[in-house]
């Protein structure tokens, strides 16, 4: 690797870059394929009540079977997706397999099935002309009511509110519901909590998970919630201390390791024919 940085701030062009480039280069062609070709899957990790533990939804998350490189975590190809547009056919994709899988639950396990899902997009697909109506025109062909998907927005990425309100707008107009993921890390003022048509925060994992004497974040997020009117999830929720804390804290929703790992359909469905057992 080129080890001479010379003075400036600026970024240097290394060889190590070019052949990150031409990785990234490759990896893109074969995720534009991948998309087609079926290598992409969805787990679903349970979201319970606190403090029953009773499922009340679902978070869909994609993995990427790769041909050489096995089961893909989606940080290794959600970023160069954003980069290079293809996030665009992917969620599309993602939106289709969870929306028909909630509607395969709903056949099969009644009122047992996820009364919500929640749906990773990006703030990409929001400035797409026409998303609203594509998820519409998608609900209705598989009879799903708006109000049972989640459309999940990372708070770590600006959100331009200009370009996203109108869509955010049509969305909520739908019934279709919108949360802020990885809530606390990220750009929102309280300005644009307070104009953005949002229905939930999503506490970020760190925020879970810090020391006791140390976590004002958790108390201070669902007040915020509390008083614009919005549900609050708790995630990353690993151990019964922090479940503990988040209840007496007054959250009512959590999703994390502790209650269940993201799980494939087939699991997911076993989960439910148990809680119809019970
Ligand atoms: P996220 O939306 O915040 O999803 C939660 C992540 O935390 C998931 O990682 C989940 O497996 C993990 N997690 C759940 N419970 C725990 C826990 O108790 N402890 C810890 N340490 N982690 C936990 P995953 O599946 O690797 O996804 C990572 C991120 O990738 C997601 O973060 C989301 O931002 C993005 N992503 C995943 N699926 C999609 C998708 O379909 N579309 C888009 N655009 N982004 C996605
Ligand atoms: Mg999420
Ligand atoms: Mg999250
Ligand atoms: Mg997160």
């Amino acid at each position: 690797a080129a080890k001479t940085i010379t003075g400036t701030a600026c970024l240097h062009f290394t060889p190590d870059m070019a052949q990150a480039g031409a990785d990234n280069a490759h990896l893109g062609a074969e995720l534009r394929e991948a998309i087609d070709s079926g290598q992409l899957f969805l787990l679903y990790q349970p979201i319970v009540a606190l403090p029953d533990r009773r499922v009340i939804g679902a978070e869909a998350l994609v993995r990427w079977e790769h041909p050489a490189h096995g089961t893909m975590a989606p940080q290794t190809f959600i970023p160069l997706a954003e980069r290079t547009g293809l996030i665009v056919p992917l969620s599309r994709w993602v939106l289709r397999t969870a929306v028909s899988q909630l509607s395969a639950w709903t056949s099969a396990h009644g009122d047992d099935a996820p009364a919500v899902l929640n749906i990773n997009v990006s703030p990409r697909d929001l400035r797409e002309p026409g998303f609203a109506a594509s998820v519409s025109a998608l609900l209705a062909e598989y009879g799903v009511a708006p109000h049972r998907i989640t459309l999940e927005v990372t708070e770590s990425m600006p959100v331009d509110p200009q370009e996203s309100a109108p869509t955010l707008s049509a969305l909520r107009s739908l019934g279709v519901r919108v949360s802020l993921d990885d809530f606390g890390t990220g750009h929102s003022t309280l300005t644009m909590l307070h104009d953005c048509p949002i229905d939930e925060l999503k506490l970020d994992s760190s925020f879970t998970q810090a020391e006791p004497g140390r976590a004002p974040v958790a108390a201070t997020v669902l007040r915020v919630a509390d008083s614009l009117g919005l549900r609050a999830i708790a995630e990353g929720v690993e151990t019964p201390d922090q479940a503990a804390r988040l209840h007496e804290l007054g959250y009512r929703s959590a999703q994390g390791f502790l209650f269940a790992e993201p799980l494939s359909p087939e699991e997911f469905g076993d989960l439910l024919t148990s809680a119809q057992a019970a």
